[in-house]
């Protein structure tokens, strides 16, 4: 059965695999972005995560077109880089006011039609840097664990109500996020993969798509890590 479902920064890379995943399935698929151009295959919605106002404005205009959001993707994110001793705290709030409070914002507007119609999907694009830290990522990797907290409590406050909540943790993903990495980085993060490549953006999108299906069903306040081998143990 088709259902709604909104992904946030779907206008480039792991989201926009994921909302055309959904697309390809069948659903009604909106997409967040902030100016991009949107396939016309998607439905397109302006919103800045970082405004209370964009994201509900974008969830109303959503809720109008397609109907109500079943399956919310919190896909939009930042990294900003530097070592903790540079990091400022105008660098570090940014990052984690798009990466949790966004996605806290978009989980917040989603949950009470999704319990009203005990029928829900959150998924949170996390990262094995969040459960793994990395040296000069203290605000990304610190926003990236707090999704985990933010997925398992609504898991727990919301699960009778067949909502689930549940986090995914991409290793490296070959996308714009990654693609200035200096080159001997690059080789030294591959050789730290078990399975020695960075992954698709699709291989991402399938373990997501998976999510939100019905073999998925029974599963809540998990971490699924998608990351070639890079994270075990964490
Ligand atoms: P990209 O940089 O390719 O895309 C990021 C997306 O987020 C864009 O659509 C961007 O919009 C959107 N975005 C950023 N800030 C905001 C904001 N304030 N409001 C709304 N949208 C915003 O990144 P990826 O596709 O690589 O990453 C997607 C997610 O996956 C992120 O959360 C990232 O942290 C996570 N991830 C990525 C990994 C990787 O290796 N690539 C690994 C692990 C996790 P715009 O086009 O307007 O900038």
């Amino acid at each position: 059965m088709a259902r709604t479902v909104l992904v946030t920064g779907g206008n480039r890379g792991i989201g926009l695999a994921i909302a055309r995943a959904f697309a390809e399935r069948g659903d009604r698929v909106a997409i967040t972005h902030r100016g991009a151009a949107v396939p016309e295959y998607l439905y397109g919605v302006r919103c800045d995560v970082t405004d209370s106002a964009a994201v509900d404005a974008a969830f109303a205009e959503v809720e109008h077109e397609l109907g109500t959001v079943e399956v919310l993707v919190a896909n939009a994110g930042i990294t900003d880089s530097t070592l903790l001793t540079r990091m400022t705290e105008d660098r570090f709030t940014r990052v984690l006011d798009t990466n949790l409070t966004g996605a806290w914002r978009c989980a917040r507007r989603a949950v009470g039609p999704m319990v009203r119609g005990r029928n829900g999907r959150m998924i949170f694009i996390s990262s094995v840097v969040g459960l793994y830290g990395s040296a000069g990522l203290t605000n990304y990797a610190a926003s990236k664990a707090g999704l985990i907290g933010l997925a398992r409590s609504i898991a727990r406050e919301v699960g009778s109500r067949r909502v689930t909540a549940n986090v995914v943790a991409p290793g490296f993903v070959t996308t714009d996020m990654t693609s200035n990495l200096p080159q001997q980085y690059g080789a030294a993060y591959r050789d730290a993969i078990p399975l020695g490549r960075f992954a698709e953006p699709t291989e991402v999108a399938g373990v997501v798509e998976w999510l939100a299906g019905p073999a998925a069903g029974y599963i809540t306040g998990a971490v699924i890590p998608v990351d070639g081998g890079l994270g075990m143990g964490h």
